[in-house]
């Protein structure tokens, strides 16, 4: 590893300092033969960093963990979790680290980490590595997810290392740079919590409410300000994944931010027809993280952290229940609410209608959605085309002549029903060329999901379902 002291680039260690007993200092693996495949010129320019210089040999070098910045102190981050429901007392970052933090330009603090930098000591039996399929699959699906407006961390570059990674065949390494609001999970409270550290637990409380949350800490019971601003975040969060047909498919409790963004891209995939019982991860079996349970998983895992923050809400433990409690049972009014609001406007229906009138008209949608196999990402473009005049309806019902009887505002719904997202078949097909040194696809790609809503000329293919032979579509978990 050598510092490259011309860098201008200059990395906190804030998360290290204040929580040493979950960070393990650690340095990247090297890079044979690095090479830069994507760089996201407007997020480096949100981080204050000359995108030319992150294409330099040294810029390279530190998206790829190899030259660490002058005062970084790279750490891998230690967590337990829920697996599939199944507790795992010690997980935390087995091919991962963060470099450390740094300000963006909007005075915002910021987590800059690497993925698939190589073994730490949380690796357990994994190689540390990651693959180049998998890590611009990252990249395009969080990018597309900015670009609709949902909270998640970003992808900053993905690096391929020169490095073989054995999975089914041998692969190309790479590393991804990832920008978070930060890494804490429900499952680093998990992991102090079950330790019983109190007061590395208070520490670890303290310091997402200083990070995330600062008005928590004015509030009579903090920890409980805490937890309901989590509650509340991840209500309105899983509120827009179901809204755009966002599986996150593996929605373990270390897979949950304590910020409120969307985290770990993996087996992720859009629904195509809507069908809440979608399951796209090969290794979800049972359904547990269907598209239609994402909601009530979200729940599960909010109660998993209130347990965790127990000790930290009441001396009693009775009390601490009856509280913890109470904040959990309005997590469904929440996401609820959130989720009707996002139909409003989906709709396009003015805001003085009533909410039940919403809720009962949207339940029918769905309905209809699902008998009919209706695409759901397109349905809802036909639908304002269908308001000018312009299109026939998806389906023959009295459903579409009630929404017209509302006066739903097309224009407003097309700038906010996406016409592009990475469908399945786009993503696979992009990966595949770049897996065989053709970035062309995935530079296209990103063109048409980077802009969601604007629809242009010669990307008709980009706005459409899979067809037909794209068959029964499956993804892969720690790949
Ligand atoms: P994920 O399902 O990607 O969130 O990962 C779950 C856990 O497995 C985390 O602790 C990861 O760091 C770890 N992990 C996943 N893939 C690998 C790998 N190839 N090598 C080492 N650890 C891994
Ligand atoms: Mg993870």
């Amino acid at each position: 590893m050598s510092v490259a002291p011309e860098t201008t680039v200059v990395l906190g260690n804030r998360f290290a300092t204040e929580l040493p007993e979950l960070a393990v200092r650690w340095q990247a693996e090297s890079t044979p033969a690095p090479r830069l495949l994507v760089l996201n010129e407007p997020l480096s320019a949100e981080l204050g960093i000359d995108p030319a210089w992150l294409r330099s040999a040294d810029g390279m070098g530190l998206l790829g963990g190899t030259r660490v910045p002058a005062g970084a102190e790279p750490v891998a981050q230690a967590y337990a979790g829920h697996q599939f429901g199944g507790w795992v007392p010690r997980l935390g970052d087995g091919r991962a680290l963060l470099l450390g933090e740094l300000v963006d330009t909007r005075g915002r603090l910021r987590d800059l980490h690497l993925k698939g930098s190589g073994r730490t000591p949380f690796a357990r039996g994994g190689d540390g590595l990651a693959a180049v399929g998998p890590m611009l699959r990252e990249y395009v699906v969080s990018e597309a997810m900015h670009a609709m407006h949902i909270p998640t961390t970003r992808a900053l570059s993905v690096v391929a290392t020169g490095r073989p990674v054995r999975r089914d065949t041998v692969l190309d390494g790479a590393v991804l740079a990832r920008v978070a609001a930060s890494h804490l999970r429900v499952g680093s409270f998990e992991y102090v919590s079950a330790a019983g550290e109190l007061d590395v637990l208070r520490r670890l409380a303290d310091h997402a409410i200083a990070r995330h949350y600062p008005a928590a800490a004015d509030a009579d019971n903090p920890y409980l300000a805490l937890l309901d601003a989590v509650i509340a975040g991840q209500a309105w969060l899983i509120a827009q994944w179901m809204l755009v047909g966002f599986v996150h498919g593996v929605m373990n409790t270390d897979n949950m931010t304590i910020a409120g963004e969307t985290i770990d891209y993996g087996p992720c995939a859009f629904m195509d027809a809507f069908d809440p019982k979608t399951v796209f991860s090969s290794i979800d079996a049972r359904g547990r993280y269907a598209y239609g349970n994402q909601p009530t998983v979200a729940g599960w895992n909010l109660a998993r952290f209130a347990e965790a923050l127990l000790p930290l809400i009441a001396d009693d433990q009775d009390r601490g229940i009856a509280l913890a409690t109470a904040s959990l049972q309005d997590f469904a009014r929440q996401y609820a609410a959130a989720w009707t609001a996002g139909m409003q406007r989906k709709l396009g229906l003015p805001d003085d209608i009533d909410d039940s009138v919403v809720a009962e008209l949207a339940d029918d949608l769905l309905a209809h959605l699902e008998r009919d196999q209706v695409d759901f990402t397109s349905f809802f473009r036909r639908l304002s085309a269908t308001a000018r005049g312009d299109a026939a309806p998806a389906f023959d019902d009295d459903w579409v002549a009630r929404w017209l009887a509302l006066g739903p505002d097309a224009d407003g719904m097309d700038g906010l029903n996406p016409v592009y997202i990475p469908r399945n078949h786009l993503v696979e097909e992009a990966l595949a060329a770049a897996s065989a040194g053709d970035m062309d696809p995935v530079e296209r790609l990103l063109v048409a999901i980077t802009s969601p809503y604007t629809e242009r000329p010669g990307f008709e293919r980009y706005a459409e379902p899979a067809p037909d032979d794209f068959g029964c579509y499956q993804t892969f978990c720690g790949t």
